[in-house]
């Protein structure tokens, strides 16, 4: 079963100790995730990649014990239980508590989309999914309930450049620089892994979207204008056949 999910299985390189920013949900306070799944290689590489990237993960395999839980600050749902079906327990949830729901389906096609979120879910994520897409979405969700947006811990810090998720800016020696929409989130994701690789197309499904198969010009014009605004080409290193690093060597 689990090999149909490739992305926990070996082809996102998720290298925590390269990584510098971590989900938190105000200082120092971990996001607390409810992984509700009863497969069982399916919740082990949740609760593994989750936990990898600073969460607290809690894990039960039935509808019934999802509505009985308590004290966690986002809920991950598959819709296939053995008990109730997601959309069930969310309507359930939802009658007593406005905490952030994502679905995970297998069923990708419209109907279930708008049926997932009409049941009261926050968003959904349809298997196969990445692991950077999930935590994405869980910090989207998230900050919704955060006190402050500004207190969230979503800077990364890498030699000169600060990237700020929260705020979407971006500074080079404390010199801040006007990034478009596209372009911000191109660096973000660049600089959410150091030294990574990352393949053009893994690139163009997380940036511009998941079901994207365009001509790749786009990718290429974005990162001339992001190395060009940076003042740094040397950051973004493409990899020939394959996609573009970023890394700075100091
Ligand atoms: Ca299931």
């Amino acid at each position: 079963m689990s090999k149909i999910y490739p992305i926990f299985c070996g082809i996102t390189v998720w290298r925590p100790e390269l990584c510098t920013k971590r989900l938190f949900l105000y200082d120092n306070v971990s996001v607390r995730v409810l992984v509700v799944e009863d497969d069982k290689a399916i919740a082990t590489s949740l609760i593994l990649g989750l936990q990898s990237a600073g969460m607290t993960v809690t894990h039960v395999a039935t509808g019934a014990q999802a509505i009985a839980a308590t004290d966690f600050d986002v809920m991950l749902l598959d819709i296939g239980l053995p008990d109730l079906d997601g959309f069930e327990v969310c309507r359930q949830v939802r009658l007593t508590s406005r905490v952030p729901i994502i679905m995970l389906t297998a069923r990708a096609d419209e109907i279930d989309r708008v049926f997932g979120l009409e049941t009261g879910a926050d968003d959904y994520v349809a298997k196969p999914f990445g692991l950077r897409e999930l935590v994405a979405r869980i910090r989207a969700v998230t900050r919704r309930i955060t006190p402050q947006d500004s207190a969230i811990s979503t800077t990364t810090v890498i030699g000169d450049l600060t990237v700020d998720s929260a705020t979407r800016r971006v500074t080079v020696a404390g010199a801040e620089i006007e990034l478009t929409t596209k372009e911000f989130d191109l660096l973000e994701y660049l600089t959410n892994e150091p030294g990574v690789v990352h393949r053009r197309n893994e690139i163009l499904e997380t940036v511009w979207d998941t079901e994207w198969y365009g001509p790749t010009k786009t990718l290429d014009a974005h990162v001339a204008a992001l190395r060009k605004k940076l003042g740094h080409p040397d950051w973004i290193t493409a990899v020939r056949g394959v996609g573009f690093r970023f890394e700075i060597n100091s």
